[in-house]
């Protein structure tokens, strides 16, 4: 690790404890499985995978990864927790599927594989880096003329604290206590503000709604708590 200023130790060793169950529908990671049906389906809409090469930008167990993967991406996955990406490895190899896994910092591949990448995609780790706006300038770095990015994340505002973390994580107990803090959080008009200095304009967005009586959520086309965007070119 060459650079240690974007990074919050504590994140990473929170998510090298939490390997084991990363792979456990019912575990407590259990919500990242529950979404990304969604998430795949959003970055289906708004690019092509077959094909393309696309990087997934803290990618942790590697459950988005391996979701575009299938769709018939080249992919490579990226993270400082090393436990995960392991069990990442390991699940890939098991599922048949050839994917690239490093533990690297964002700031460090953007200096060796500038212009790479058709689609780089960064969900549910932004609110865990010290300055999530120099991942997106690495993650727009990373991209080839022409790509598309997708960003999820959790908006900042009463809202988020009171459904994504008092309701997630001490109500509902979807997700560890902990998980998020309320001003690591990301409103949707920052992200467009830090990938718009980079030439990009928001191309689309969506939320996941949770329903709790049917423990089911949705994809709507609007910026609601737990949200995800693609930025294209300008
Ligand atoms: N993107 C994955 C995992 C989300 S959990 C998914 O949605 O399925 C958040 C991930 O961000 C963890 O794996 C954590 O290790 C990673 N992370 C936190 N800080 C990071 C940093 N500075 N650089 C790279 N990854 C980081």
């Amino acid at each position: 690790m060459s650079e240690f200023s974007n990074v919050d130790p504590e994140e990473i060793k929170k998510f090298n404890s939490l390997a084991d169950i990363w792979w456990d529908p019912n575990g407590s990671m259990g919500m990242l499985h529950v979404v990304n049906p969604l998430r795949t389906d959003f970055i289906k809409k708004n690019t092509t995978l077959k094909g393309k090469k696309i990087l997934d930008v803290g990618c942790g167990g590697g459950i988005l990864t391996e979701a575009l993967a299938r769709e018939g991406a080249e992919a490579t996955g990226i993270d400082l927790a090393e436990v995960p990406l392991k069990i990442a490895a390991q699940h890939a190899e098991q599922s048949g599927l050839s994917i690239e896994y490093l533990t690297k910092n964002v700031e460090d591949l953007a200096r060796e594989r500038p212009h790479s990448y058709d689609v780089v995609a960064c969900c549910e780790a932004l609110e865990h880096v010290p300055d999530p706006k120099k991942v997106i300038d690495c993650c727009a770095t990373l991209l080839k003329p022409g790509g598309t990015l997708f960003f999820s994340t959790i908006n900042r505002n009463l809202k988020s604290f009171l459904f994504a973390i008092v309701g997630a994580e001490y109500v509902l107990r979807m997700l560890p206590r902990g998980t998020h803090h309320y001003s690591k959080l990301i409103k949707p008009e920052e992200i467009d503000r830090w990938v718009g200095g980079n030439g990009f304009s928001l191309a689309d967005i969506s939320s996941f709604m949770y329903n709790p009586l049917t423990k089911t959520f949705k994809l709507k086309a609007r910026a609601d708590v737990n949200y995800i965007t693609c930025y294209k070119p300008q």
